[in-house]
């Protein structure tokens, strides 16, 4: 351990993934007319990573190909992150989808909008959003340092003027630097993927230095165990638009209308993913596989397709329901023929939640930095001037679609133009 320099900056970003880059490279400083910004100028701007490479989970997002945002009406936007999006709604107005798209293509980075609304970089390549976002936030004067773990923060009172920041890093080597700066971003992540960098044990830094309140944190966008999984041996079949609902002591806590896929070992697709963080050990998941249907009318329609018909029940019920054959096939080897049995479990066929997958596998963390403590058009937080957290930081996760990576800019985008505005930077 050695090297205690101090570094003083106009603004700290803690945590070089996508939020945090938004955040630098989303300053937008020239459009102020300002001389002194940018390469050369006297802004002293630095990231802080703790890795030794920027983005990392950008650059797996999409499966490589970064779903950026959705091409939605920004009004469906807010259902889209549960109980928080309310909270949200008007860093994403002022921040939305269009906003974001547009601050793409000024920047060179073409984008494209799937059938299903998904917005992906035309080029279908995370990098390319990376290299834009690395590029510009240098030409705003931020100097990106890896390897360079914040394992410290605190506020410094000073006798004249604004207090400011201090934080610690901590290389590989065990050296330590300490930088002040009176703005400060944390961009630190939730927990998934923990080799990415987010691991969050800086959300155990702000307890410790600042008694910052962290909420329950939870695997969110992972698939879901359940008891006796009956379908292993059809992985890879998937349904399009069923209805799912996740049922905890006879009430249903979440519902969602989606795709839904059978792996070797659990539930997956979006059916499943984006209620999973509901999801309870001893609660329910019930499956309507033929949504909008229901009980009765699949009764009905039984009765009348099975009504002197010949051939298996499987294959009848394959044709008339436009069903995969070898999921019918083990169905009624598992329900029998009775057809109010089938019409049951064809709308509402139920397993016991065992478990969902950890954070080695979750897209995303439910939890994290409570919003209570930070205004939510800023990113402020109220009992600490100067210190901001955006991203997955904080208590905010939504759906499969490009709506993370949206939240991502939308509070990046809120924080550093506030700090610009307020600081005359
Ligand atoms: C496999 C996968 C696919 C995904 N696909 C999509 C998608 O297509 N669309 C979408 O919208 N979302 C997607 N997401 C979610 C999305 O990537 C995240 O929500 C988003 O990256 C969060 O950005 P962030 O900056 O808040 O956190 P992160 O991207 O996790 O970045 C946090 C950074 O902070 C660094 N850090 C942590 N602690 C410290 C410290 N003490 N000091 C310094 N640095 C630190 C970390 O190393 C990391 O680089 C996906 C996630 C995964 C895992």
């Amino acid at each position: 351990m050695s090297n205690i320099n101090n570094q003083i900056c106009d603004v700290i970003i803690i945590g070089a993934g996508a939020s945090g880059l938004f955040a630098a490279a989303a300053a937008d400083l020239h459009a102020k007319g300002a001389v002194s910004y940018g390469e050369g100028s006297s802004f002293k701007g630095l990231i802080l990573e703790k890795t030794s490479r920027p983005g990392t989970k950008l650059l797996m997002s999409g499966s490589g190909q970064c779903n950026i945002t959705h091409a939605g009406s920004i009004k469906d936007f807010t259902s889209c992150y549960g109980d928080k999006g309310n909270k949200i709604r008007s860093c994403l107005y002022k921040y939305s989808n269009l906003s974001l798209m547009e601050f793409l293509e000024d920047n060179g980075v073409e984008v494209f909008t799937r059938e299903d609304g998904k917005v992906f970089p035309k080029s279908m390549d995370a990098h390319d959003v990376l290299y834009m976002l690395l590029r510009r936030a240098k030409k705003n004067g931020f100097e990106l340092k890896c390897d360079s773990e914040v394992t410290e923060i605190n506020n410094i009172d000073t006798d004249n003027g604004p207090s400011l920041w201090q934080v610690v890093t901590t290389d590989s080597k065990g050296d330590i630097t300490v930088y002040s700066a009176h703005s400060v971003i944390i961009a630190t992540g939730g927990c998934s993927y923990p080799t990415t960098g987010s691991d969050g044990s800086f959300f155990n830094v702000l307890r410790n230095d600042l008694d910052i309140e962290i909420t329950e944190l939870k695997p969110s966008l992972t698939p879901i165990q359940v008891n006796e999984y009956p379908y292993a041996e059809l992985s890879g079949i998937s349904f399009e638009s069923i209805h799912t609902s996740i049922w905890y002591k006879d009430k249903k806590i979440a519902e969602t209308c989606e795709d839904l896929l059978f792996t070797h070992k659990d539930m997956s697709g979006p059916a499943v993913i984006n209620i999973s963080k509901y999801a309870q050990h001893g609660g329910k998941l019930r499956i309507n596989y033929l949504h909008p249907l229901n009980y009765e009318q699949v009764l009905e329609r039984l009765k009348k397709v099975f009504h002197g018909a010949k051939g298996s029940p499987a294959n009848i019920i394959a044709a008339e329901f436009d069903l995969p054959k070898r999921f019918c096939q083990l169905f009624t080897e598992r329900h029998g023929e009775g057809l109010k049995n089938l019409a049951r479990n064809l709308t509402g066929e139920e397993f016991v939640i065992n478990s969902v997958s950890g954070f080695n596998k979750a897209m995303a963390t439910s939890g994290g930095i409570d919003l209570k403590q930070v205004s939510t058009s800023t990113f402020e937080f109220k009992e600490h001037p100067g210190l901001y957290a955006i991203g997955e930081a904080l208590d905010v996760d939504g759906i499969t679609g490009g709506y993370n990576l949206q939240f991502a800019y939308s509070s990046a985008a809120s924080a550093i133009k506030t700090i610009f505005q307020n600081h005359q930077l």
